[in-house]
């Protein structure tokens, strides 16, 4: 099935009241007819609703709904784009293990990775995106994931899914990309080798700016990758807080299997249902909405490179832009909302930035709305100069998440700023 017809249709089986919208299960638990009926639910010999911090019917058709949409196995949704990639790790690594990171990722993923996993033992290895080479030096017997963003913010730069997830493979060690800007409609990582996707659906899944999530979907047959992976003990062996369960023994994918009742269980970042069902309202038109900001942007950075005071614009689906081949590769020819454009100081890009009217001053991407935001004071803001230089991110620059606007008012209102 085409994503258009998927993202409308897959993982809902109408119930007895054959609503056309998915039904909001608001409910915190679920009635079991017996004790017996209780007991196979909890060893999962019926695979049934238990506790909302584990499954949840409409939470249900979300994750099965994306898993189809970007070619996965299945999903699981998180409260937060955060939590998601903490999942993905914390489901892959544990204390002495490390991680091989790129060095382009959101600030909040870089923290994650540089501090926090820090102080639970796992050590964050930074990598430029542009450069494998560096990515495999970094690799020993330790290294349990191999993480980047396959469109980056803020630096917009394109990775090279395809090579970084044959390294990963050369060492059977786990890829896990995130995958939020370019979405599963304009890139497919799961086609190019890689084994776990991680988003944000606070971005464009929701699409409006309404609620906050997150999903890590896993690639199909990846039981086949774990299984007998020295790397992943966790997979392999009983885990004695499941009545000594062996992922990779049971018919369910593991890797979500193993988020689910471990990490979802124990820790408990599990999405609200009313925002799972503001998920799925989004999906019906994410890949109408991204061709539509991917229009926009593109034009609107075609004006930018056109203007003197603009240093350098920052978006694939230009020729000049260093990641054009990598973006004509990897996206099926529309590129996202997300642009950036560099300007020499920071007063310059402070003055542009207070200047708009139309671009809503706001740390998020993804809006139907167009926002405007100065990385290195807002979202980068906890990064050292030399980190900030490192992950792409100078003073001058200013990120733009391009919305749903008629392309002529945009242009008109950025032209004005530039002119202050
Ligand atoms: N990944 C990317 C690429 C992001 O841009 C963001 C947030 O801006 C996140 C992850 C974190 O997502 P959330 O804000 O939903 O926790």
């Amino acid at each position: 099935m085409d994503l258009q017809t998927i993202a409308l249709h897959a993982g809902y089986e109408k119930d007895s009241q054959a609503t056309m919208a998915v039904p909001i299960y608001m409910t915190t638990a679920y009635e079991f007819r017996d004790v017996a009926h209780a007991a196979n639910r909890f060893t999962l010999r019926d695979v049934g609703s238990i506790y909302t911090r584990l499954t949840n019917p409409t939470t249900d058709v979300f994750e099965k709904r994306f898993a189809e949409l970007e070619g996965g196995e299945a999903a699981i949704a998180t409260s937060s784009g955060m939590s998601a990639i903490f999942y993905a790790i914390a489901n892959s690594a544990e204390a002495g293990d490390n991680i091989v990171c790129a060095r382009q990722l959101y600030g909040g993923s870089l923290t994650q990775m540089a501090h926090t996993l820090k102080r639970f033992g796992i050590e964050a290895r930074f990598f430029d995106v542009h450069h494998a080479a560096e990515m495999e030096s970094l690799i020993d017997d330790k290294t349990k994931v191999i993480f980047f963003e396959s469109l980056t913010n803020p630096s917009i730069d394109v990775a090279d899914i395809e090579t970084l997830s044959a390294i990963a493979n050369k060492y059977g060690i786990l890829s896990v990309v995130d995958n939020t800007v370019a979405t599963p409609v304009l890139c497919r990582p799961f086609d190019w080798g890689v084994d776990i996707s991680v988003h944000s659906t606070s971005k464009y899944t929701t699409g409006q700016g309404l609620a906050l999530g997150g999903i890590m979907v896993e690639r199909k047959n990846l039981v086949q990758k774990l299984k007998g992976n020295p790397r992943y003990p966790h997979f392999n062996e009983p885990d004695a807080s499941y009545h000594g369960l062996v992922y990779v023994d049971v018919p369910f994918p593991p890797f979500s299997l193993r988020a689910r009742f471990s990490l979802l269980r124990d820790l408990g970042a599990t999405p609200s249902p009313f925002n799972s069902w503001l998920f799925i309202q989004g999906m019906e038109t994410l890949s109408l909405r991204m061709q539509e900001h991917s229009k926009n942007a593109l034009a609107l950075a075609e004006f930018l490179e056109s203007y003197p005071k603009v240093k350098k614009v920052n978006y694939p689906g230009l020729k000049s832009n260093s990641n054009y081949a990598n973006a004509q590769k990897y996206f099926n020819g529309a590129y996202s909302g997300l642009l950036s454009f560099e300007v020499e100081t920071l007063e310059e890009a402070t003055k542009i930035v207070n200047a708009t009217k139309l671009y809503s001053i706001v740390a998020n991407i993804g809006d139907s709305k167009s926002i405007i935001t100065h990385p290195a004071s807002t979202t980068h803001q906890q990064l050292t100069q030399e980190e900030l230089i490192a992950c792409g991110v100078p003073v001058g620059l200013i990120r733009i998440s391009c919305g749903l606007e008629s392309i002529k008012d945009l242009i008109a209102d950025i032209k004005q700023a530039l002119e202050v």
